[in-house]
């Protein structure tokens, strides 16, 4: 029968396949994915007869681990472990980035292709999610050592990407250039020009206007949302910021744009603190010419663990996972949090930032606005026709600001955080996906 047999106690529940936890991940260390399926087990009692096809969230429909062998510029061969994982396709072709670092995991691929997943479907994208990743530092490499990475990597996921299948962008390390290299790539592989393989490509490559601002755009647009719901005035805001790449130094220009105050830059080379305030655009300027972020004018230094102490409204974690956990969440002096960066949060440090009365924008909302505007990529790619940087900016607005209220007003309903409500929304849309389509074959 294909109706769902809601019935447990009727279930020979030894036959279902049904293993919480995945033999190809270390039961002593899940990583990053044990975070996402404990969003998923929190988010389970809101679905309604749909929980029925739960299970589907919690495993990727499809995972490849490839070998990249390049030659180094000494002569030299070197192998890297590469990663694509499909999540989910229920919504349509799988979406996501490429991650360049040393730390990269299954697990992690595996966690950030599922908040693809509930990314897209959050904001509504037709698309559902994939990421993939290569386990390497990028900064010990040559640009030829990097371009020929991107190439072999590239060929080895050729069989599971395409305009339609899956398409990459980028993410972590990873830039306009690496997504060129990957379009020359697979279009030489194809024999045709394929623009619509990936997106966040150059704009002379079939890219988009407003795509390398887009996610720090999208942080800067709930994150005042956000702000105006809590009585907080955007004009002299105090905010914190983890990251400063793609999206950290774009939602710290954007709010710093719109008269909010930076007091507080933490990146992979040190943290920064000022409370009269930082000009974003001088510390990037500062961190090109000097290759850190510490040694700004008119800022002193803080060590890595007291930036949770620094007094500010805004938090933007906007770097990597597990940042906030229950370790340093009791700390935290901002009434709002935007995650930029995926998976920042931890559940537990979650639950005790809501006693605290903390808001959270969660990352599922908060950075969405770099994959809408791959969404637009993809669309004028497909078309051949482009808009102009004013018209993609609405929409982007109009997309994100829209999202946020309707994931408010269901967080109000339903008295829960905006991550559960943003869950609610996303996996109801995936699993009626997933059931109207039923099982092939
Ligand atoms: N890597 C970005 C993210 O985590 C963008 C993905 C995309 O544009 O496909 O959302």
């Amino acid at each position: 029968t294909t109706e769902p047999n809601l019935n447990t106690a009727a279930q020979d529940t030894s036959k279902l396949g049904h293993h919480a936890i995945p033999s190809y991940l270390d039961p002593n260390d899940l990583g990053p994915y044990a975070i996402y399926l404990e969003q998923v087990e929190r988010v389970t009692p809101y679905l309604g007869k749909l929980a029925y096809w739960v299970e589907t969230l919690k495993r990727p429909k499809r995972i490849l681990v490839v070998d990249v062998p390049i030659h180094l510029d000494d002569g030299t061969v070197a192998h890297f472990e590469g990663y694509r994982v499909q999540h989910n396709t229920s919504r349509g072709p799988a979406k996501g980035g490429v991650r360049y670092h040393q730390d990269v995991t299954l697990s992690e691929v595996m966690a950030l292709s599922a908040w693809m997943t509930v990314k897209n479907a959050a904001v509504n994208l037709p698309y559902g999610g994939g990421k993939g990743g290569i386990r390497i530092d990028p900064r010990k490499y040559s640009t030829g050592e990097l371009e020929r990475l991107t190439r072999r990597y590239t060929t080895e996921i050729g069989l599971v990407i395409g305009p339609e299948k899956d398409i990459p962008a980028p993410d972590v390390n990873t830039n306009p250039q690496t997504m060129a290299w990957m379009m020359d790539t697979y279009s030489m592989n194809v024999g045709r020009t394929a623009t619509g393989v990936v997106t966040g490509k150059p704009v002379a490559l079939g890219g988009s206007l407003g795509r390398a601002d887009a996610t720090g755009r999208g942080v800067f647009v709930t994150g005042a949302e956000a702000l105006k719901k809590l009585g907080i005035r955007l004009e002299g805001a105090r905010i914190a910021i983890q990251g400063f790449g793609n999206v950290g130094e774009a939602a710290a220009r954007i709010f710093h744009d719109h008269g909010a105050k930076i007091v507080a830059i933490q990146d992979v080379t040190g943290t920064i603190h000022s409370d009269g305030g930082i000009d974003p655009r001088t510390a990037f300027a500062h961190l090109k010419q000097s290759g850190k972020i510490t040694g700004l004018a008119d800022t002193d230094e803080l060590t890595r663990d007291a930036f949770w102490d620094v007094d500010c409204d805004v938090l933007i974690p906007a770097a990597l996972e597990k940042q906030i956990t229950e370790a340093n969440a009791g700390r935290i002096r901002a009434k709002l949090i935007v995650e930029g960066a995926n998976g920042p949060t931890t559940p537990a440090a979650d639950d005790l930032l809501a006693e605290r009365g903390i808001t959270i924008v969660p990352d599922v909302l908060a950075n969405a606005g770099g994959v809408t505007v791959s969404y637009f990529e993809w669309v004028q790619d497909f078309s051949s026709f482009f808009w102009t940087e004013d018209e993609i900016n609405k929409r982007l607005d109009r997309i994100m600001g829209e999202a946020f209220m309707s994931l408010w007003d269901v967080k109000e309903k339903h008295g829960v955080t905006l991550r559960t409500a943003a869950y609610i929304v996303a996996c109801t849309r995936v699993l009626e996906a997933r059931a109207l389509r039923g099982l092939y074959p």
